[in-house]
């Protein structure tokens, strides 16, 4: 077995956005610090491909602009996020396609949500009084409020099941990655808050473009790609390809399932998997840059991509991102293309797939109770950070990585 010439204060294992904002923190605070990475970039599951001049995301995914973690690691314009319309529109099942605009931006979406529509007048009432309470107050009060399912949430908020399974249920399954409205309503609150507050955008050059900013950061050499670890040793860790790298503290930020290999006895979540399907048509079947939702959750959510940024797709074609629940069976392109057939109202018998993304632990479950922060450590020396360890998303993993050098830090002192 080689050893490592170098022996820093601190090794991260993993460079998706957890392992990205520990390692930067450690740097900051002065430490020596060096992340392994097993593949062949940075991101984990915020990775952006190109195939045949489209650009692809590793799985759809949204960025928001009003995460916390967000806005003091990122300098937003150099992104140049693309905004979304904000709102949704929603294809119901026997009304066609509605739309759920936000008034307060958008005035003019008010009539379409009123009564007959998408939402009867108990609901817009209990829409007032959630999104002012989840806007205004403070994400603490949020994190301490009574923690139930969101369906349960939903109904003590007021809401009718009409509108709940008509706007909640499908909108949300894109979001939480499951169908039940299973998710806790802790995070349901906050995600309803960081929607109010920010903008639902796509950085220029895809969603990948985040954690390579997060990267630029550190200083050249800090990460090592190509170097997945097999285990960990007393004196560090030892990579698949038998090389041990000794240092006195190891953050695992690798996502739940190599954690639990890494850390035996760790308790992890379970996942959600979810499914891209990525279509080129020979136009764009809706000419706004805006996620659609289906009441019947055939699909989770799709959108024109290029309506959103023009440079996802070569001129003259468009490309549409459709999202499913679990894995590409046998059968499901097809129930996908008739189902957006209907929706686009667009006949999608000449799109072309380009490819097909299978994500299988997206996010972790999050049902009640679900502790929105857990502690990083794991034993002496030993810590772990993730979304798995606080929300399901990049303020998440973001966070929980701040937490760990937080507790790295003050565990030195
Ligand atoms: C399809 C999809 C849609 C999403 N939508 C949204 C959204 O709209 N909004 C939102 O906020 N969040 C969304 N998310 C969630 C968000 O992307 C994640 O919460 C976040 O990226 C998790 O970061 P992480 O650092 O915790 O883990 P990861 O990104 O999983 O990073 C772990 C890293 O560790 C590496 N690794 C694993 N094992 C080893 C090993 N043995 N040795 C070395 N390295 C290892 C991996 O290669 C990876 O790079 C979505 C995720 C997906 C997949």
């Amino acid at each position: 077995m080689s050893k490592s010439a170098r022996t820093p204060d601190v090794l991260v294992i993993g460079a998706g956005a957890a392992g990205l904002a520990c390692a930067r923190d450690l740097l900051t605070a002065g430490l020596d610090v060096e992340v392994v990475e097993a593949s062949d970039g940075v991101g984990g599951r915020m990775r952006t491909d190109r195939v045949d001049g489209f650009v692809v995301d590793r799985g759809f995914q949204v960025f928001n602009t009003s995460y916390p973690q967000v806005k003091r690691r990122l300098a937003l314009r150099g992104l140049r996020p693309v905004p979304f319309t904000p709102g949704v529109l929603v294809h119901a099942a026997d009304r066609g396609t509605l739309r759920f605009g936000d008034p307060s931006r958008r005035p003019g979406t008010l009539p379409g949500l009123l009564t007959g529509r998408l939402a009867g007048p108990r609901d817009l009432a209990a829409l007032g009084v959630l999104s002012a309470r989840t806007a205004l107050g403070p994400a603490a009060a949020l994190k301490r409020a009574p923690e139930r399912t969101t369906r349960t949430a939903l109904a003590d908020a007021g809401f009718s099941e009409a509108f709940v399974e008509r706007f909640f249920r499908p909108f949300l399954s894109g979001v939480f990655l499951e169908d039940g409205l299973e998710t806790s309503s802790r995070f349901f609150h906050l995600v309803w808050r960081s929607m109010l507050r920010g903008t639902l955008c796509l950085p220029a050059e895809g969603i990948g473009a985040v954690p390579l900013a997060l990267a630029d950061a550190l200083p050249p050499g800090t990460v090592r790609l190509e170097t997945p670890v097999a285990a960990l040793t007393e004196d560090g860790a030892v990579t698949e390809d038998g090389r041990e790298v000794a240092a006195p503290t190891v953050v695992v930020a690798t996502g739940w399932g190599p954690a639990a290999r890494l850390l035996p006895g760790l308790p992890v979540p379970d996942g959600r998997t979810v499914t891209t399907y990525y279509h080129v048509a020979p136009r764009p079947p809706l000419r706004e840059p805006t996620l659609l939702v289906d009441e019947r959750r055939r699909f989770l959510n799709t959108c024109v991509l290029s309506e959103v940024v023009a440079g996802f797709a070569p001129r003259g074609s468009a490309l549409v991102a459709t999202s499913v629940l679990g894995t590409d069976t046998e059968g499901r392109q097809r129930t996908v293309l008739d189902a957006l057939a209907e929706a686009y109202h667009a006949d999608t018998g000449g799109w072309d797939l380009l490819t097909v993304r299978t994500v299988p632990d997206a996010l972790p479950a999050m049902a009640p109770p679900q502790p929105l922060s857990r502690t990083s450590r794991f034993g002496p020396g030993r810590h772990v950070c993730g979304d798995h360890r606080a929300t399901g998303s990049v303020q998440g993993a973001l966070a929980s990585g701040a937490r760990a050098a937080r507790e790295i830090l003050r565990d030195r002192r």
